[in-house]
C-alpha cells in the first residue's frame, strides 16, 4: 500500500514537473510574440537631423538612445558631420513606413522609439554602427548592444570617428559624471563641480566614449563646420 501511494505521488510530481516546463515554454513563445507585436506603424515627412525625424501625423520622433550632429548648433553653423548623418537616415527611411517599438514621450512631447523598417533593418543601431550618431545612455533596454555597435564604430574609425578621435583636443583628460553619464572638459565649471562619489576620470576622448559616456552640452568638444 504505501509503495503505491509513493509511486502514485511521484507520478503527480513528475505530472506537475511537466506542466511548469510546458507553462515557462509558452510563457516565453507567446511573451516574444506579443514584444513583436507591440509595434506602431508610422510615415516619415521629413528629417530635423540625424536623429530626429518629422511624422506624417504631425508628431516629432526622437531616436532613443542616439544623439547625432546637430543642423545649425545654437543657431548658428553646424556641427561636423551633421549635414551627412541627417542625409544618410532621410535616406534611409524616405517613402518609408517606419516600425516603433519601445515607444514613450519625451519631457519636450517627443515620440522617444527603436524604429525599424519593413525588412528588419534597426534604424538606431545603424546610425551608431556606421558612425552616423553616437550612442546616448538612458534608461531601458538595448544600451548594451548600441555601446557594442558604437566601439566597433570607434575601433574602425567609420563615419565621424576618423576625424572626431584625432582631434587636438581628444588626448586631454575629461570628468565623467557616473550619474549621468555625461563628460566634460577638465576646464568646465559644471565638470569641475562633480563630487568625488559621482566623478570618472578619462585619459582620452576614446576612452569617455568606450565606456558610454556622452558629451555634456556645456563644454563640447565637436567642431563646427
Ligand atoms: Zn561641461
Amino acid at each position: 500500500m504505501k509503495v503505491s501511494c509513493l509511486v502514485a505521488n511521484f507520478r503527480i510530481l513528475l505530472l506537475l514537473r511537466r506542466l511548469f516546463v510546458a507553462c515557462i515554454f509558452f510563457y516565453f513563445l507567446f511573451s516574444g510574440f506579443f514584444v513583436e507585436a507591440k509595434c506602431v506603424f508610422v510615415f516619415p515627412r521629413g528629417v530635423a537631423d540625424g536623429d530626429t525625424v518629422f511624422l506624417s501625423n504631425g508628431l516629432h520622433l526622437r531616436l532613443a538612445l542616439v544623439d547625432a550632429p546637430e543642423i545649425n548648433y545654437e543657431g548658428g553653423l553646424s556641427q561636423y558631420y551633421a549635414k551627412k548623418s541627417k542625409n544618410f537616415l532621410w535616406h534611409l527611411i524616405k517613402h518609408r513606413q517606419l516600425c516603433l517599438r519601445n515607444l514613450t514621450k519625451d519631457r519636450f512631447g517627443r515620440l522617444l522609439a527603436q524604429a525599424y523598417l519593413e525588412d528588419g533593418k534597426w534604424i538606431n543601431f545603424l546610425l551608431i554602427r556606421k558612425g552616423y550618431a553616437f550612442y546616448f545612455p538612458h534608461k531601458g533596454e538595448f544600451n548594451k548592444i548600441l555601446l557594442r555597435a558604437q566601439r566597433l564604430a570607434m575601433q574602425e574609425e567609420v563615419g565621424f570617428w576618423k576625424r572626431i578621435l584625432s582631434l587636438p583636443a581628444a588626448a586631454q583628460v575629461f570628468l565623467g559624471n557616473k550619474k549621468s553619464r555625461r563628460f566634460h572638459t577638465l576646464e568646465c565649471k559644471f565638470g569641475r563641480k562633480i563630487s568625488s562619489r559621482h566623478r570618472r576620470i578619462f585619459s582620452s576622448l576614446y576612452e569617455a566614449f568606450y565606456f558610454g559616456y556622452a558629451p555634456a552640452r556645456c563644454c563640447t568638444i565637436w567642431p563646427l563646420e
